[in-house]
């Protein structure tokens, strides 16, 4: 498998609006904006560092995954997504070596990406998020 980078680091938080500020104000990093992704029941917002990019949840719904994770975990660091060339290459390389996938195929994720979670029970507990991103 290809790892090109650490794509990035997504943050669980309760509110983008009360959640931003630090990002900006006082790390001084530019705001790309919010996105919201309704088959993942999240709002996003990217804030780029050099080749990587922050990335903050919010749960559009009480129901969500970002939601619950909140609920069992508190607010924080939820998942470090690394990009791939060929996300499909990567599932069936890491199926073969008997890697649990919360997503056996890639789903849409923001800005287009093809992404896909594997499960923290093979990862030591860290939540994985490859992607895949065409530009
Ligand atoms: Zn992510």
């Amino acid at each position: 498998m290809e790892i090109e980078k650490i794509d990035h680091l997504g943050i669980a938080v309760n509110s983008i609006e009360q959640g931003k500020n630090f990002w900006t104000d006082v790390l001084g990093l530019e705001f790309d904006g919010t996105e919201t992704v309704e088959e993942q029941k999240v709002t996003t917002a990217f804030f780029p560092v050099g080749e990587s990019e922050v990335e903050l949840l919010e749960s559009t719904t009480p129901d969500g995954p970002v939601a619950k994770y909140i609920e069992k975990k508190g607010q924080g660091m939820q998942h470090i997504a690394f990009r791939v060339k060929d996300i499909d290459a990567a599932l069936k390389e890491l199926k073969e070596k008997e890697i649990a996938l919360i997503d056996e195929t890639p789903r849409k994720g923001a800005g287009g990406a093809k992404i896909a979670f594997l499960h923290p029970k093979s990862t030591a507990g860290v939540l994985v998020e490859l992607c895949q991103r065409d530009d």
